[in-house]
């Protein structure tokens, strides 16, 4: 039975140094009220970059020598738990770990409802849907007609946001790393324009030129310069959900002042951040309506897909370099 370790906390950008396996020994025979659970996807998230750092967060940083955990689904391979039976299928947070034993505590059964594949728990119907959802509804409040902007447009949370844009009526502008992502942007996930901040001289002048009704509503995923740039193009009462900022995950020295401040100010701007789990008693509502839209065909999604739980360490540090289109996940066989 094999485990994924942090081995140490990365300084800047995490190498494969920075993680290792060890086989872990320890009972698998699950006791009464416990299952026994054989990983099936894993998950990798920029968030999980924080909790390898020891800074003071929202959640308790993973200790050096101790698992990695990430939303994972897994099979029950045998139930003590009456909640359980063999075979069913749960998503959860759990252990970087081939099998391991729960108590159930937090997981939830995802035996293919719908017909939604078990993938889908870890991204448009998981976490990364939620955040799409309750960022933009409930911090964006859209109104039919207004343009988004979203930074981070190509990867998991960001394709979702888009999509939810259009079916709610608004423009929508991406803005993403590579021509391939951009152009898959406006084929497939419905983006009205998408910009590749990789290439554009000037980004602000692009965003104008793209928006040309000013941006109302800003899903940003990234922080930094990219968002300094959306800034500069804000209307009034705009309303800017600060979901992520990615670009500075792997900093070591503070980023620079930012110059944007004046134009919150001048056009009365809302900023707000937001953890997914505020909007927690929202969620059965927002799974539904996710749901609903994915059967009718109004919301798809991509995902990649990694095969094989030795590469998880490199596919967390391939997510935080952009090799992922929509949501990065680990097949473990
Ligand atoms: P993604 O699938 O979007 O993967 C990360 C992407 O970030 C990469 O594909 C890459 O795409 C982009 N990226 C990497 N470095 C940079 C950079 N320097 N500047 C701009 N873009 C960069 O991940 P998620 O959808 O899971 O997460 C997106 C954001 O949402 C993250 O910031 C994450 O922390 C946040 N988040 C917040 C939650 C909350 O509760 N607030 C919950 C879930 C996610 P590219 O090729 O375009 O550069």
């Amino acid at each position: 039975n094999q485990t994924i370790i942090l081995k140490q906390r990365p300084i800047g950008a995490p190498t494969l140094s920075d993680f290792d396996f060890v086989n872990d020994d320890s009972d698998l025979t699950p006791k009464e009220g416990e299952i026994l659970l054989e990983t099936i996807y894993i998950s990798v998230d920029p968030y999980l970059r924080g909790r390898m750092s020891d800074a003071k967060s929202y959640v308790a940083p993973f200790e050096v020598g101790q698992p990695i955990t990430s939303g994972i689904v897994a099979k029950v391979l045998v139930s003590k738990n009456t909640n359980f039976k063999e075979g069913d299928y749960v998503s959860g947070l759990l252990d970087w770990k081939t099998k391991q034993i729960s108590n159930g505590k937090g997981l939830n059964k995802v035996n293919n409802q719908n017909n939604i594949p078990l993938s889908a728990y870890l991204g448009v119907v998981g976490m990364t849907g939620l955040t799409a959802y309750c960022g933009l509804t409930q911090i964006g409040k859209p109104k039919e007609g207004e343009t988004l902007v979203v930074s981070g447009a190509a990867g998991a949370v960001g394709t979702i946001v888009g999509q939810i844009g259009k079916i709610l009526g608004l423009r929508v502008i991406g803005i993403a790393g590579s021509d391939e992502k951009v152009e898959m942007l406006t084929s497939e996930f419905g983006y009205d324009e998408a910009i590749n901040y990789k290439t554009t001289k000037n980004l602000s002048s692009a965003i104008a030129s793209a928006a040309p009704n000013g941006v109302d509503i800003y899903f940003d995923n990234v922080g930094g310069d990219i968002s300094e740039a959306v800034l500069y193009n804000i209307n009034q009462f705009s309303r800017i959900i600060v979901c992520g900022a990615i670009s500075v995950y792997n900093n070591t020295t503070p980023q620079k002042n930012a110059t944007v401040q004046p134009f919150i100010v001048k056009n009365s701007a809302l900023m707000q951040g937001f953890i997914v789990s505020n909007y927690a008693s929202i969620f059965p509502e927002a799974i539904q309506k996710l749901a609903t839209w994915l059967e009718q065909n109004k919301l798809t999604y991509t995902e990649t897909i990694v095969e094989g739980f030795e590469n998880t360490p490199q596919a967390f540090i391939d997510l935080l370099d952009g090799k992922n289109k929509g949501k990065m996940i680990v097949k473990t066989y």
